[in-house]
């Protein structure tokens, strides 16, 4: 269902988003309510609608991917009511889907475990974390909590742009570890094909409250850097904006 068809007039006046974010998100939850994933999504510096962004930070020899808008967590883990809304629909999908969870395994990302530790509590989970540099990579190592042989897991992202994170990587060291990945779950998709990768792999068993249409390229392929017209636009970090909302 669209978000326009959703939130038909008059829903659609109850909270105003801005334009470039209206035309950019789509509700995926079938069970997430309006006004909620409304407010969640009108919190300051959630979305970047243009740009030219670097994600994760280039570090230690390898190089961030490009993007031309950016949509962040940040914002939206500082609220404990959003927090709330999102870890209560995830719930409602886990209930819905029948599906049986001993672990929620993320990143250690300090935003994406305050909504992890949320969904944990409520559906009694053990959690393990893996280890987050600060500007966005993955590491090679748990930092928190153990994954147990045979431990049916969760896999949680707060955003995921590419789908690689929770459609591959997570759930690979999830199995290395001899847990089993049986469903992922994030607040937010982008539009990329390892996305639908990633809906392939676990159908019915992946759950994102909004999808973001977010253009993700590797620095090689960017098209803004390959733009003549916008061969002096700055290539920004993304933590710049993480660090100042
Ligand atoms: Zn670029």
């Amino acid at each position: 269902m669209s978000w326009k068809t959703k939130f038909a007039s008059p829903l659609r006046n109850m909270l105003k988003l801005d334009d470039a974010l209206e035309g950019a998100i789509k509700v995926t939850s079938a069970t997430a309510r309006e006004d909620e994933v409304r407010a969640i999504l009108s919190v300051p510096g959630v979305f970047i609608a243009s740009g030219h962004f670097q994600y994760p930070v280039s570090e230690s020899g390898k190089v961030g991917n490009h993007l031309t808008s950016l949509f962040l967590i940040e914002p939206i883990a500082r609220n404990e009511q959003y927090v709330e809304w999102i870890a209560a629909d995830i719930c409602l999908w886990a209930q819905a889907e029948k599906l049986a969870f001993d672990l929620i395994f993320a990143p250690a990302q300090p935003a994406v475990k305050v909504l992890a530790r949320r969904i944990a509590e409520r559906l009694r989970l053990a959690e393990a974390y893996w280890e987050y540099t600060p500007g966005g990579w993955f590491g090679s190592r748990l930092v928190e909590g153990t994954i147990k042989e045979g431990d049916r897991v969760l896999v949680f992202n707060g955003v995921t742009q590419q789908g690689r994170c929770v459609g591959e990587r997570l759930p690979a060291f999830v199995e290395a570890a001899g847990g089993k990945a049986v469903a992922a779950a994030v607040f937010a998709k982008g539009t990329a094909a390892g996305v639908s990768a990633a809906e392939k792999r676990f159908g019915r068993n992946f759950y994102a409250m909004v999808q973001v249409d977010i253009t993700v390229a590797s620095a090689s392929d960017c098209v803004v850097c390959r733009d003549s017209s916008h061969g002096a636009e700055e290539l920004t970090p993304w933590t710049r904006f993480r660090d100042s909302v």
